[in-house]
């Protein structure tokens, strides 16, 4: 099978092939059909520090896909060949006191496909059939290769209750974008969301009815003025892992505000501790999706009107993914979908 392969020490992707992946008795095999690209991923072809120290060569990478099951281990239940699916790709284990009090996502022991083993950027993925989703049929392979970061956005968003409360989401990258859209789909009251970067904001306002401000040209608190939020923001949704927008988000919530921390800062960076004790902030930090709470709300809200799929700007056939690298690279896209078939 074709796979991108991580395949030196260095900086890039090759397009490789492989031996289809034989599966256990409790694993499934995965024809894919498409795949999202991840910052991650961008990561992992720029081979920066993290990449080094985390994923080993060679690997296939690719963590965001959606096909269909075309064979099954012998132990497995539920699931049928045929059927169409994405599936979390975060691989727990079961003997952590987290996983036996079916907190399956805060597993220490946690390995992700496409970082740690192998992953989804090829024709054939084998899974454990516990990872499965499988998808119904208002849910095309498009939408089902980005479910892992609308997950990310969805367990950031529904982190607090967003009903009638005003949000601040600082970041209009993908993730960022999407829980917007899952933040007014919930029935926030205003939803504002910043960045420096202009395509981005603009992307983010073709997708959902936000208020988009580019903070580098204008003042947030201005912004909050003039929708006469006398107090500031009720929740915080930090999406960028930039310091100065989490010190906004601080400085622009009400007191007693809280911030649900998805976007990673690189490194240590300072925080003025004093101003969140003053101003009573709880801070949740929140990774990956819960497993499977976040799979079933998203599905089910795809299912009843949430509508992300403006935030896919390209599409490319799996052999031209250099240039779907090229343009996540270019930092002005919004989901780039990579197709296994074409
Ligand atoms: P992205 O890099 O595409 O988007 C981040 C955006 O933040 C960019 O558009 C950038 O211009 C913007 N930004 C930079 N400085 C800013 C500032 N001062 N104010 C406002 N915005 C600013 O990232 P993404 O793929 O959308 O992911 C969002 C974040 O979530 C990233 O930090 C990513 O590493 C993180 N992430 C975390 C998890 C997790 O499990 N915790 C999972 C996926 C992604
Ligand atoms: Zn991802």
């Amino acid at each position: 099978m074709r796979c991108l392969v991580k395949s030196r020490a260095e900086a890039g992707l090759w397009m490789e092939t492989a031996p289809v992946p034989e599966i256990g008795p409790d694993e499934v095999l995965i024809r894919v059909n498409k795949t999202g690209i991840c910052g991650t991923d961008i990561h992992i072809w720029n081979w920066d520090d993290w990449a080094r120290k985390t994923v080993p060569v060679p690997l296939i990478t690719g963590h965001e896909f959606a096909g269909e099951i075309v064979e099954l281990g012998r132990n497995v239940t539920g699931l049928e060949i045929g059927q169409r699916c994405s599936g979390e790709g975060h691989l727990i284990k079961h003997s952590s006191r987290q996983s036996r009090a079916g907190k399956f996502h805060l597993d220490p022991e946690t390995r992700g496909i496409g970082v740690n083993e192998q992953g989804a950027f090829a024709e054939y993925l084998r899974l454990p059939a516990f990872n499965v989703v499988t998808l119904p049929d208002e849910i095309d392979d498009e939408i089902g290769a980005i479910l892992d970061p609308l997950g990310n956005a969805v367990h950031t968003a529904l982190s607090f209750d967003l009903v009638g409360e005003d949000v601040l989401i600082t970041g209009a990258g993908p993730i960022g974008i999407m829980a917007a859209a899952v933040a007014r789909h919930v029935g926030a009251r205003h939803v504002v969301i910043t960045d420096v970067n202009q395509d981005r904001l603009d992307l983010a306002a073709r997708v959902v009815d936000v208020v988009p401000v580019n903070v580098a040209q204008q003042d947030l608190r201005e912004v909050e003025a003039g929708l006469k939020m006398s107090e500031g923001f009720d929740v915080g949704l930090e999406m960028s892992g930039n310091q100065t927008a989490l010190d906004q988000m601080i400085d622009t919530l009400v007191m007693g505000g809280r911030i649900a921390m998805l976007g990673i800062p690189p490194g240590k960076s300072p925080v003025d501790w004093s101003r969140i004790v003053f101003k009573a902030i709880t801070i949740k930090g929140v990774y990956g999706r819960e497993i499977f709470e976040t799979w079933y709300k998203m599905i089910a809200m795809l299912e009843n009107g949430l509508d992300v799929s403006k935030v896919i700007t390209h599409r490319f056939a799996a052999r031209d993914f250099a240039q779907g690298f090229a343009a996540m690279q270019s930092g002005s896209s919004g989901k780039v979908v990579l197709d296994w078939r074409a």
